[in-house]
Order: structure tokens, then sequence, then C-alpha cells
């Protein structure tokens, strides 16, 4: 695991314990969370933590590019400890999330391109399906 210290260091970013644990819960974990699933999970350790506190904290990670802001298209976001940008699938019945690792997209910048007067940086690609434990159900 990463030097929490040395990253937030790195970033200006105050080492308060809420950050520290909101992030390293979020580099804990491939279930991409969202605020309340990280509030609800961290509550045992941090009773005192509101869930205010996880979303500011949230913000800030997210700001300084530590954390990155998943929406798939519900309500609320999602959350990732990996902030490199990878493509997402989404199960439609259970609704969890989880990274398409392998998945080079480079190419589908290439290809938008090539239909536009764009320069293109960059994509955020979500894949819908249904979960290997779903197709059990
Ligand atoms: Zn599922
Ligand atoms: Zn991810």
């Amino acid at each position: 695991m990463d030097n929490i210290t040395s990253i937030f260091r790195e970033k200006k970013l105050k080492l308060t314990p809420q950050r520290i644990a909101v992030y390293k819960y979020l580099k804990s974990t491939k279930e991409h969370p969202s605020a309340e699933m990280i509030y609800k999970a961290l509550q045992p350790e941090y009773p005192t933590m509101s869930l205010a506190t996880v979303y500011k904290a949230l913000k800030t990670l997210v700001e300084v590019g530590l954390v990155q802001e998943i929406n798939v298209g519900e309500g609320n976001f999602r959350y990732d400890g990996n902030a490199t940008s990878h493509p997402h699938i989404q199960c439609i019945s259970c609704s969890k999330v989880d990274d398409l690792e392998n998945l080079d997209l480079t190419n589908l910048n290439k290809d938008a391109e090539s239909y536009s007067k764009y320069t293109i940086l960059s994509n955020k690609v979500y894949f819908y399906g249904i979960c290997e434990d779903c197709q059990q159900k």
C-alpha cells in the first residue's frame, strides 16, 4: 500500500483521521462504494464520524486526484481508490460495480477523434450487464 502520509504531504493535504480513514478504506476495497456505504463501513471504528464528514473527505480526495468519482447513472456517486482512468461494469440486477481490467480503450479515443473535430483527452466508459452471481440465480 502507498504511504498515505507522503501522498497527502505531496498534495498539501492535512492529514485528518477522517480523510485517512476514508482513503484507506477506498484503497482496501474494489467495491466502488457510495458515500453511505463508506459511512456504514467506518461506523464501528469511527462512531463519531458523520455522513457529512465522509462527503467532505471524499470531495477533498477527489479534488486532489487521489480518488475518482464514478457516476453509473444512479442517483448518487460511487467512489474508487484507483484514480487512473479505467472502464467499469455494473450489474443491472444487484447494482455492484466492477473494474474492467486490461481492456484498453486507447483506440476508442482515436476512433472518437476520427468522427469529430476534437482532440480527445479522455473517456469514461460504463458497461452494464448481469454479473456471474446473478446469472446463477
Ligand atoms: Zn449481480
Ligand atoms: Zn474502478
